[in-house]
């Protein structure tokens, strides 16, 4: 069964279920926008996908298809099964209140993706302490010969997309971007769409 694609408003998220086998296609519609990507194991939230533990079974930082996503008990928990971009992010934490008052003093506050995922997963137990750093679908972070990192903005064009078995039941956490420099200095929506 195929679904309709979903839309995630600009600066918004949401959270949905996820069966074992399912495919979830993160897509970006417009182009140069990223979307922050949460799974965690339905039957007990406390499992979650881990950067570190990902980093270090796949043995790479530049994750795309045939990479897994590892939880922090050290299960698969995704598989990304398709990639027409190959450029992500997962070092970096989702945006947050802090961000904009750190990044972006002059700027309007805004909860961004943190506060994003923290209402949409409050009804699945998930509260704030729980978010790890988020797998940022599209976002491009070069880190230079000398460590340093930058955020540029998404190679991603219109219509690009990236999909994920679900290798586990998951609650999918997911948004729609809310910081300047992650998404060129606009802001997107992000479509979705779940495949059994
Ligand atoms: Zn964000």
């Amino acid at each position: 069964m195929t679904q309709m694609a979903n839309r995630i408003p600009p600066r918004t998220g949401t959270a949905f279920p996820l069966a074992r086998g399912q495919l979830l296609t993160v897509i970006d519609p417009l182009g140069t926008q990223v979307s922050d990507l949460l799974a965690f194991s339905a039957h007990d939230v406390r499992e979650v996908i881990s950067n570190g533990r990902t980093f270090d079974y796949e043995e790479t930082l530049r994750l795309t298809s045939g990479n897994r996503l590892w939880s922090n008990r050290s299960r698969v928990l995704m598989t990304i099964e398709a990639d027409s971009v190959g450029c992500h992010d997962f070092l970096l934490t989702p945006c947050s209140t802090h961000t904009f008052r750190h990044f972006y003093p002059d700027k309007p506050e805004h909860r961004g993706c943190f506060g994003n995922l923290l209402e949409a997963l409050a009804p699945h137990g998930i509260c704030g302490d729980d978010i790890p750093v988020a797998f940022n679908c599209f976002m491009n972070v070069p880190v230079d010969a000398n460590g340093r990192i930058s955020v540029s903005p998404p190679p991603s064009r219109p219509g690009d997309s990236i999909s994920f078995r679900a290798e586990d039941d998951l609650i999918i956490g997911l948004t729609a971007c809310s910081a300047y420099a992650s998404n060129g200095g606009t802001f997107k929506p992000i479509d979705y769409r779940i495949e059994a």
